[in-house]
């Protein structure tokens, strides 16, 4: 099958919450940035979606929530049809039970997050561990791999080169990934976490602007059909069933552009892609395509099974696991597939 490709940010704050520029501002750099959508997640609301959902010249702009509670457990809601109000909630279940009622799509936000005392960013990791029924987890968050390893002393220097910063997932979060994907699906994103906010005590300076956000950490979303410009509707929907399936991939396209790579295989005359899930049966043929040569790793359950550095690899695999694969470019994370699930068939 070929695929129509397209390239997003997902997890971006506006001054409809507490981000620091207009939605306007974050479309016009999304056209710079050459995005097909941004998905915008303001802290406990949809305003804008009336004004602002739709086609903008080619660049669609979808308006989702971020259910925020003040104690944590951040939950990317898509796709839901009323706001949903979860300021004060200790508990994960009902709102993820809500989204799920509403035929949306949910997502676990930096389910690792760390508090960093020099910033207004505070501490909201995932709680709720025991809750059940979420689709996905940001499984790279931008914003709290950037201000990991901030203190006064680097805080010059990550604002002027912030690609420094940045080192990928982190490992106890694809620990986390890797362990939930053994029992059901969980489809993996990356956030951007956009804020563009304003220094508190150097107002002129503005961390993370979205025109440099916005060429950084992007999902790539395979579709069967392109995306129809006539119908912002049919569109969304389109999107959001794409992240819902696992038929994505994350890029960290500000090193190269990752448009193009695959992950993909066969089983018994059977094409397999990201996010399908079927029983296995004999063997199976699992192939990595990059745009660019790369040191390529295959991963089964987690663990490495392959790596080589190439433009293309291919790896005949004899039994159930859930196969996933990963693209370093010059050391750093380049590109993450979600997985393809071969699950153990019930009469072996
Ligand atoms: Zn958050
Ligand atoms: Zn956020």
């Amino acid at each position: 099958m070929s695929w129509f490709e397209y390239t997003g940010a997902l997890h971006v704050h506006s001054r409809y919450s507490d981000g620091g520029g207009t939605v306007e501002r974050i479309i016009k750099a999304a056209h710079k940035a050459q995005l097909d959508f941004v998905i915008l997640t303001d802290h406990e609301t949809l305003k804008g979606r009336d004004r602002w959902q739709g086609w903008h010249d080619g660049l669609l702009l979808v308006v989702d929530e971020e259910i925020s509670p003040w104690i944590g457990n951040h939950y990317l809601a898509l796709g839901i049809k009323n706001e949903i109000r979860a300021k004060m909630a200790l508990r994960a279940q009902p709102f993820i039970d809500e989204v799920r009622r509403q035929g949306g799509v949910g997502i676990i936000a930096h389910p690792f997050g760390e508090k960093k005392g020099l910033f207004p960013v505070l501490d909201r990791p995932w709680i709720d561990w025991d809750a059940v029924g979420f689709d996905g987890m940001e499984i790279w968050s931008y914003m709290y791999d950037w201000i990991k390893d901030l203190t006064l002393l680097t805080l010059p220097y990550y604002l002027l080169h912030p690609s420094e910063a940045i080192d990928g997932p982190r490992p106890q979060t694809l620990a986390k990934w890797d362990e939930l994907n053994l029992s059901r699906k969980v489809i993996g994103v990356c956030g951007l976490d956009a804020h563009a906010k304003k220094l508190p005590f150097l107002p002129f300076v503005e961390i993370l602007p979205y025109e440099y956000l916005l060429r950084t950490l992007r999902n790539h979303i395979l579709l069967e059909e392109p995306l129809d410009p006539t119908s912002p509707q049919r569109s969304i929907s389109a999107i959001h069933e794409a992240i819902r399936r696992g038929s994505c991939f994350i890029g960290y396209d500000l090193i190269a552009d990752s448009t193009g790579f695959l992950f993909k295989g066969e089983m018994a005359g059977m094409e397999l892609n990201m996010g399908d899930e079927r029983p296995f049966v004999g063997r199976a043929t699992l192939r990595v395509k990059t745009p660019a040569p790369a040191r390529i790793r295959v991963l089964r359950n987690g663990e490495p099974i392959l790596e080589r550095v190439e433009s293309e690899v291919e790896i005949g695999v004899n039994s159930p696991g859930v196969y996933r694969a990963e693209a370093y470019l010059g050391g750093k994370p380049w590109i993450l597939s979600n997985p393809i699930y071969l699950r153990p068939s019930r009469s072996a």
